[in-house]
């Protein structure tokens, strides 16, 4: 039912939940070598060390803007998603990381609605069988987890942007969790925040997700990450997740694991969870 994500070692082995996700390749280009038995998070076309690399494979939009951090609404470098050699060596990476433990891919599709329009990516839709741009899109990005999940030999996450409004994430990213579903374990949506100061918003998208996915065979996991938080209102917050996610995920470092670790420690030891897996039963009897 719990999990924990961490870019540190030491939390990462505290054992502090049911499963640890560990951020092994990070958008800014970052590669730390992945953890036995944990998740490992890797970035797939978020990687502004490639891009300043080679500026050439980043995203661009028709008008010509770059999908770069200096751009407005872009905090990383993407790189174009049929860039074929960052294709290849992400395959390779993915192969590598799976076969010490589980994958979670993160960055996953196009940088939004408006990407990708290079000459490569404009040739290749003209040259398809496709007539509608979106659908195009998602093929390109459904083929790509396609192939990730047959180098892997464990289970496999992919990260959704936390749009829940059907149809939104296949037009912004040509993220399409049906067809993206055969070919995963987990989804898992990152609804983060600095201190929950709300809370109503999270449980809204949760039940929205769970909603949109309740007849794919993925789980749900819903990532929240509160470096502001306490064990009380983290407590409040899992309160209302649990019905909607068959997993909650809390973002942490040395300094607030133990925030989690109550958290995780309160909702076990109160009726909660004995409570959901009963709803759960009724809703699929
Ligand atoms: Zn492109």
């Amino acid at each position: 039912m719990f999990g924990l994500l961490t870019d540190d070692v030491d939390p990462a082995r505290a054992d502090v939940a049911d499963e640890t996700y560990y951020l092994t390749d990070q958008v800014d280009g970052t590669r730390r070598e992945p953890l036995s038995g944990a998740i490992n998070s890797v970035a797939c076309w978020g990687d502004t060390a490639a891009v300043r690399e080679n500026p050439d494979r980043v995203a661009v939009s028709a008008d010509g803007t770059r999908a770069v951090p200096e751009t407005d609404g872009h905090h990383w470098a993407t790189v174009c998603p049929t860039d074929p050699a960052h294709r290849e060596a992400l395959l390779e990476r993915l192969e590598s990381v799976g076969a010490v433990g589980d994958v979670r891919l993160t960055t996953l599709g196009f940088p939004g609605e408006a990407f990708c329009h290079c000459e490569r990516c404009r040739r290749r839709f003209a040259e398809s069988e496709c007539t509608d741009r979106n659908d195009w899109r998602a093929g390109v990005i459904t083929r790509f987890v396609a192939d990730a999940a047959d180098r892997i030999d464990g289970d496999l996450t992919a990260t959704l942007y936390p749009d829940p409004y059907p149809g939104h994430l296949r037009t912004r990213a040509g993220l399409e969790p049906a067809a993206l579903a055969p070919h995963v374990d987990e989804f898992l949506v990152p609804l983060c925040s600095i201190g929950y100061e709300t809370t109503y918003w999270v449980e809204s998208l949760a039940r929205g997700f769970a909603s949109e996915l309740a007849d794919l065979e993925a789980a749900f996991a819903v990532q929240v990450s509160a470096p502001e938080a306490d064990a009380d209102r983290l407590t409040g917050l899992t309160c209302q997740l649990v019905p909607h996610a068959d997993r909650i995920v809390y973002g942490a470092g040395p300094e607030n694991v133990d925030v989690v670790r109550e958290t995780i420690r309160r909702v076990r030891s109160s009726n909660l969870l004995e409570t959901a897996e009963k709803d759960d039963t009724a809703a699929s009897a």
